[in-house]
């Protein structure tokens, strides 16, 4: 029997003692048969040669004590099966949270770039807006070298209907702030010049100029150049005529460095 331990009185492990006691268990149930041979007070008696007739008897113990063994093992296994679910259900469930968590990581950086994304938009809007509402002087850097209402035989209505920017020829010439081209071409007195309609609802004109660069129905912004300056029509030299009116025809002048300052530009 490969399970069958070498007896010997000197060394009696506490299995065998189990096992001794069990057969005796079986052998006082058993009345027939090998086992039921057996007298249970010789086995339950310490001694050691008495096992060696109990061949099958102490099969079975080893069997039971196999069974034991297997059934240890069976629940280790169970066990090992057991903590590898549970590790595995751990590790699924850590899983899905850091998915979750990268999903809402994720979906708050798409959110604060969205509004970053607005606000620099919204920026942009309001810069862009407060642009085409600002004014500029027609000619940059310079200053009035003939005011408004000014009286002299120069002018044919008997007094200036603007103001005159010194300005020497090919000098740029820009729209004062955003508005429509509704006149670009020969003016008479005016010599080459040019009316927009602001978006306020006021004119500026802007005469006496060498070249256009312009045309009627044309949208322009603050700054914008709308030609060069010159000394065309009736003029005694290189400026800049400027005016302003609150309607399309000639006698609704306005004070222009008045109309320039109420729209904050330093003249
Ligand atoms: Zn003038």
């Amino acid at each position: 029997m490969a399970f069958t331990r070498a007896t010997g009185k000197h060394r009696r492990p506490s299995r065998l003692t189990r096992t001794t006691a069990n057969v005796a268990g079986v052998a006082a149930l058993t009345t027939t048969g090998v086992i039921g041979g057996l007298a249970a007070p010789a086995l339950a008696a310490d001694d050691a040669a008495a096992l060696e007739h109990t061949g099958l008897t102490q099969a079975v113990s080893v069997g039971d004590s196999l069974a034991e063994s297997i059934d240890a093992q069976a629940a280790a296994q169970q066990q090992a099966a057991d903590a590898a679910a549970a590790a595995k259900k751990a590790e699924e469930a850590a899983k899905k949270k850091a998915e979750e968590a990268k999903r809402k990581a994720e979906a708050e950086a798409k959110a604060k770039a969205k509004k970053e994304r607005e606000a620099k938009e919204r920026a942009a809007r309001e810069a862009e807006r407060k642009r085409l509402n600002t004014y500029v002087s027609p000619i940059s850097g310079s200053y009035v070298s003939t005011g408004y209402q000014t009286g002299g035989a120069m002018w044919s209505s008997g007094s200036h209907t603007g103001v005159d920017f010194h300005a020497a020829s090919g000098t740029a010439v820009h729209a004062v702030g955003s508005g429509t081209v509704v006149e670009a071409g020969w003016g008479g007195a005016y010599g080459n010049n040019v009316v927009i309609k602001m978006n306020d609802g006021t004119y500026t004109q802007y005469g006496h100029m060498s070249s256009l660069g312009v045309t009627v129905g044309q949208a322009v912004t603050p700054g914008q150049q709308i030609g060069l300056s010159g000394s065309t029509g009736n003029s005694s030299g290189p400026h800049l005529h400027f005016e302003a009116r609150t309607g399309a025809d000639y006698g609704t002048d306005i004070d222009p460095v008045a109309y320039l300052r109420s729209h904050g530009v330093n003249v």
